[in-house]
């Protein structure tokens, strides 16, 4: 299938994590007045390879819409093609383009938000840029409904954090937005979460139980009710690699959570 595709001017590129070579990007599409796009879609970006070979890699939307621009957040895999062509892009002069299509994709939160657990590793965290700013925008309403939105965000060391001071601040002015960071290799010196992002989830999904008085495992829905008539008052987002996601999906599986209160994205 032939793809239309938009060429995206680079205007600011930053190393956010030198240790984990992660950079947040700033595009413009120039020849578009609007883009729009829901707070977690991704979208496609189009290159040459050194052969000449065609090469498409997805990649979130770390943003919510906003205007003819969006931003992206990659880290460089190692020995990967698109992740070091993105990251040799130069930042100076500033103008560099590349080719991409889309907005494309299902992970997006579901309407009226409800109580949401935002779950991510490593850039898994992009999405979750995009559905925080959408909830929470700074210049606008406020469409989070009052409902609980916890962002659980694990990843090795707190070197690697991405958009740190971001959720932080988000978390100081909304007392619904719960930010909670988790190290698997923090140094000695970290006086936050440690382990896993799975143990911190089953810790949220018991205690809102108990505070709601709930018993676990919930019970499955309704058989009379058709599938595409579901809907559950939390669901979770989960983003980042295929064991992560796999690892989640068990825990919440565990509490009895219907698949379909389960939205993801696997980026291998
Ligand atoms: C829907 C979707 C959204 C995505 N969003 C993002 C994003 O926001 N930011 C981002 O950085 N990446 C994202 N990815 C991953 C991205 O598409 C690429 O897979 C990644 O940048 C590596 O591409 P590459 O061309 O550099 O590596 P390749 O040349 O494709 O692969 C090189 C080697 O790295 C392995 N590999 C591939 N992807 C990864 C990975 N993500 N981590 C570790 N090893 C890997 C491959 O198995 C292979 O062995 C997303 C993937 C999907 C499917």
């Amino acid at each position: 299938m032939v793809r239309e595709l938009s060429t995206a001017r680079l205007e600011k590129k930053v190393c956010i994590s030198e240790s984990a070579q992660c950079y947040h990007f700033e595009f413009v599409l120039d020849s578009l007045e609007s883009f729009p796009f829901a707070a977690g879609q991704f979208i496609s970006a189009v290159a040459p390879d050194a052969s000449g070979k065609q090469q498409t890699r997805a990649y979130s939307i770390a943003s919510a819409t906003n205007g003819n621009r969006f931003d992206l957040c990659v880290n460089r895999v190692e020995s990967g093609f698109f992740s070091n062509y993105l990251a040799d892009l130069p930042d100076l002069p500033i103008g560099a383009t590349i080719q991409i299509h889309g907005p494309h994709g299902h992970f997006i939160l579901k309407e009226p938000v409800t109580d949401s657990i935002l779950i991510a590793t490593g850039t898994g965290v992009a999405p979750m840029r995009g559905f925080a700013q959408w909830l929470f925008p700074e210049d606008g309403p406020d469409r989070s409904n009052g409902k609980e939105i916890w962002l659980v965000y694990g990843t090795r060391h707190e070197t690697e954090l991405y958009y740190h001071d971001e959720f932080a601040a988000l978390a100081a002015r909304h007392p619904n937005f719960h930010y909670m960071v988790t190290l698997s290799r923090a140094q000695e010196s970290w006086t936050g979460l440690r382990g896993y992002v799975q143990e911190y989830v089953a810790k949220i999904v018991e205690e809102r139980a108990a505070r709601l008085g709930l018993t676990l495992p919930q019970s499955p829905p309704d058989p009379a009710i058709p599938k595409a008539e579901l809907t559950f008052d939390i669901y979770a987002y989960i983003c980042g690699l295929n064991n992560m996601v796999a690892g989640v999906r068990e825990t919440l599986a565990g509490y009895g959570w219907h698949r379909k209160q389960i939205v993801f994205e696997r980026y291998d």
